[in-house]
């Protein structure tokens, strides 16, 4: 079986109409089990994890809406899991882990979007990269990345090497240090996400890299597997290519979760 991990609502209604066309996209790719996993500032019952300008305008929709719709597919025997995709913030992590405990999740991601002000992903901060040092914030969202994981809160950390989005490379080799970085994240139990998304995205490379997936098979870390979807013809998309990749880096099974326990499927 093959599953999509990693999804977003946030760009249609919330109700099964427009849930459904993520399942059936799912269905047609042959993918036989799809999670959600909108964006935690989505939420006004999460605005204090993480409040600044751009996520203010953007902290608009209900959380318990949002969990009764997929409880509702559920119900209705749809394979749809509920998860979500958090900000690791390291200073907000003990505001993080009480809300996590607050509610029912097949699975909870740790997703690192912002070094602090900069939230270095956003097409509308793509200038402001001129003003940092790109090795500083390289090594800046690894020890992020290395800390969201050992926070032990999250099940899987998505697009692990999100920090390359827009082709800017640190000059100093870095290899080493990755090393230790993965080495270390193995400790926690995490699992890290492999996705098409960035094949969509300015580095037209899917997360993570080849040299980073040898790094994850190295160390023996369990992959989840996703998309990102922000579409529903997104769901699935690109998994013809990225499958064939996972294999020959040696990767055989990938998880997925259900209440929060991971389940090995084979690749
Ligand atoms: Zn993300
Ligand atoms: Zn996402």
């Amino acid at each position: 079986m093959l599953v999509d991990y990693h999804m977003h609502l946030e760009n249609g209604p919330k109700n099964l109409d427009y849930l459904k066309k993520f399942v059936e996209n799912a269905e047609r790719r042959g993918i036989s089990e799809i999670g959600i996993s909108e964006h935690c500032y989505r939420f006004k019952e999460a605005k204090h994890l993480l409040d600044n300008p751009w996520t203010r305008e953007r902290n608009v929709d209900s959380l318990s809406e949002y969990l009764d719709l997929l409880n509702e597919a559920k119900s209705l025997g749809w394979p749809v899991k509920i998860g979500i995709e958090i900000d690791y913030i390291p200073e907000a992590e003990e505001q993080i882990r009480e809300f996590v405990s607050k509610y029912q999740w097949d699975y909870v991601f740790g997703s690192v979007h912002w070094l602090g002000e900069f939230g270095f992903d956003l097409k509308e901060n793509l200038s402001l990269w001129q003003k940092y040092d790109i090795d500083k914030i390289w090594n800046e969202y690894f020890n992020t990345l290395l800390k969201a994981a050992q926070s032990g809160i999250f099940d899987s950390l998505p697009h692990p090497d999100l920090i390359k989005i827009y082709g800017f490379y640190p000059k100093e080799d870095l290899s080493e240090y990755l090393d230790y970085v993965f080495s270390e994240i193995k400790k926690t139990d995490v699992a890290l996400e492999a996705s098409t998304a960035g094949w969509r995205k300015p580095v037209g490379e899917m997360y993570p890299s080849l040299v980073i997936l040898d790094l994850i098979r190295k160390h023996n870390i369990s992959i989840t597997l996703a998309s990102d979807a922000h579409y529903p013809e997104d769901v699935g998309r690109d998994f013809e290519r990225m499958i064939p990749i996972l294999k020959k880096a040696g990767f055989n099974e990938f998880v997925r979760f259900e209440n929060r326990k991971r389940i090995f499927e084979k690749l």
